[in-house]
């Protein structure tokens, strides 16, 4: 009975991903694949957060098995505290956060959270103590209401708007005919990709995990934008462990520290004074990106002056 259940949960659980009807079609191959990766211990308990460390020792992964993508990664994000992983595009950054909510097993090494291993506790309690605001956010072919409350399915209206304005999507949602009522997916409205994200940080503002993880989760917004989010992000993340993978160096230049990550391997870790001080890939980076800034604000003048 034990070896048919497995199957059974799994075939379960893929029909009612399909039947909520994903909008990407892609994404959800994407889960097909990752839910046949990964299988619970026979037996497997719960995992019981207490504090919220994470713990990544000496993490060895790949996704096919001659290509390391992750070439033994150690740190810790202490319980409430802010860890930010900044990087090169490739570098594995967003592998880590898939890594955390255990869409795959690793090759080597050991990640805990609370001093449990990840991989020996049932995957939903894992799912269920992180909160994750994604690079892409994919919604579910239903009502806005229903994309939010999926954070936390008892929520309520109050609750629903609540977490809605908090990520600056609040008064958007209003001024559709529909509301929070309106239809959003491939059959519905679309919305923009930062619109998206805020529909996400709404979500993630309603489930009030005790582990946070951001992958990007302002990069589609526009600088303006980016502030107010941040901020409300910043209210969720209080208090709470928070992973933040970052784009734009200057959302974590108060991350209690920021971890440098080339090609796999962690090359440089510290405060972002620290980090300046050492003249290595950060301080590259930041003096790159601030003379990207720079130069975009020089051209937004001359259009103006115009
Ligand atoms: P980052 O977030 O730092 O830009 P990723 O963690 O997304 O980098 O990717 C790291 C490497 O892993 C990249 O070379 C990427 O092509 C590869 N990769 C990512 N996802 C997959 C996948 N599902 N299958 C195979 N390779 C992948
Ligand atoms: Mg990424």
């Amino acid at each position: 009975l034990m070896q048919l259940s497995i199957p059974l949960n799994f075939i379960g659980s893929i029909y009612r991903e399909i039947r909520q009807g994903l909008t990407d079609i892609e994404a959800m191959f994407d889960l097909l694949a990752v839910k046949a990766e990964v299988e619970d211990r026979p037996n497997a308990l719960p995992l019981t957060v207490s504090e919220g460390t994470i713990r990544f020792e000496n993490v060895r992964f790949g996704y096919d098995p001659d290509r390391e993508i992750l070439k033994g990664v150690s740190f810790e994000v202490p319980a409430g505290k802010s860890i930010a992983i900044v990087g090169p595009s490739g570098a594995g950054k967003s592998t880590i956060s898939r890594l955390l909510f255990r869409f795959y097993d690793i090759g080597s090494g050991r990640i805990t959270i609370d001093g449990q291993d990840i991989s020996h506790v049932t995957q939903e309690s894992v799912r269920a103590a992180i909160g994750i605001v994604p690079q892409d956010t994919v919604l579910f072919n239903d009502t806005i209401a229903y994309n939010i409350r999926y954070g936390r399915t008892n929520a309520s209206e109050t609750e629903v708007h609540r977490a809605a304005d908090l990520a600056q999507i609040g008064d958007f949602i209003r001024s559709l005919p529909a509301g929070f009522k309106s239809m959003v997916g491939e059959r519905g409205l679309k919305l923009s990709g930062g619109e998206k994200q805020r529909v996400a940080v709404a979500r993630t503002i309603l489930k009030a995990p005790p582990i946070l993880v951001l992958d990007e989760a302002t990069s589609a917004l526009d600088t303006h934008t980016e502030k107010d989010i941040q901020s409300a992000l910043d209210l969720v993340s209080k208090d709470r462990t928070t992973l933040t993978i970052a784009h734009r160096l200057s959302t974590v230049i108060g991350a209690d520290e920021i971890i440098v990550l080339k090609a796999g391997e962690i090359v440089e870790r510290g405060s972002h004074r620290e980090l300046l001080g050492m003249d290595g890939l950060y301080a590259e980076m930041w003096t790159m990106q601030r003379e990207a800034t720079e130069a975009e604000e020089a051209l937004r003048r001359a259009r103006e002056a115009d």
